[in-house]
């Protein structure tokens, strides 16, 4: 078990904006949206990044993508939407608990550039 602030959201020990939740995910807002729809869809496992997805996990991670094309008809972007993955420091992870952003809702083609992603 561990204490990251996902798990923490996971077993709802800390708050969140949860919008969907199956067995084995969960999708809820990003505290700092950088586009009009900012959601991320999180594996209920513990996995640090893509760099600690192990073989048991493929069935998995083909789930979460499954889920994000779900909560984006959903949401009322399934129209066009991204989906983006930081790995590691260097990439721009900051939470160490696999996530998956779900970006969308923008007006304007220009404003689809994301300067900040997180
Ligand atoms: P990353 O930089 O890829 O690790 O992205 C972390 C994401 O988690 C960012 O969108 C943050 O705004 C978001 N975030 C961090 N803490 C929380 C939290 N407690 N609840 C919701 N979103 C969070
Ligand atoms: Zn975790």
């Amino acid at each position: 078990m561990s204490d990251c602030i996902f798990c923490k959201i996971v077993r709802n020990e800390a708050p969140a904006d949860i919008l969907y939740e199956d067995e084995y995910s969960v999708v809820f807002k990003s505290i700092n949206p950088v586009a009009p729809v900012h959601l991320l869809v999180v594996p209920k496992k513990h996995i640090i990044s893509v760099d600690h997805i192990v073989e048991n996990d493929k069935k998995l991670i083909g789930h979460l993508f499954l889920v994000a094309q779900k909560v984006a008809a959903e949401q009322g972007i399934a129209s066009g939407y991204k989906l983006a993955v930081n790995v590691g420091r260097a990439g721009g992870q900051e939470v160490f608990h696999l996530h998956i952003h779900l970006l969308g809702g923008w007006k304007n083609a220009r404003d689809r550039d994301i300067p900040n992603m997180p």
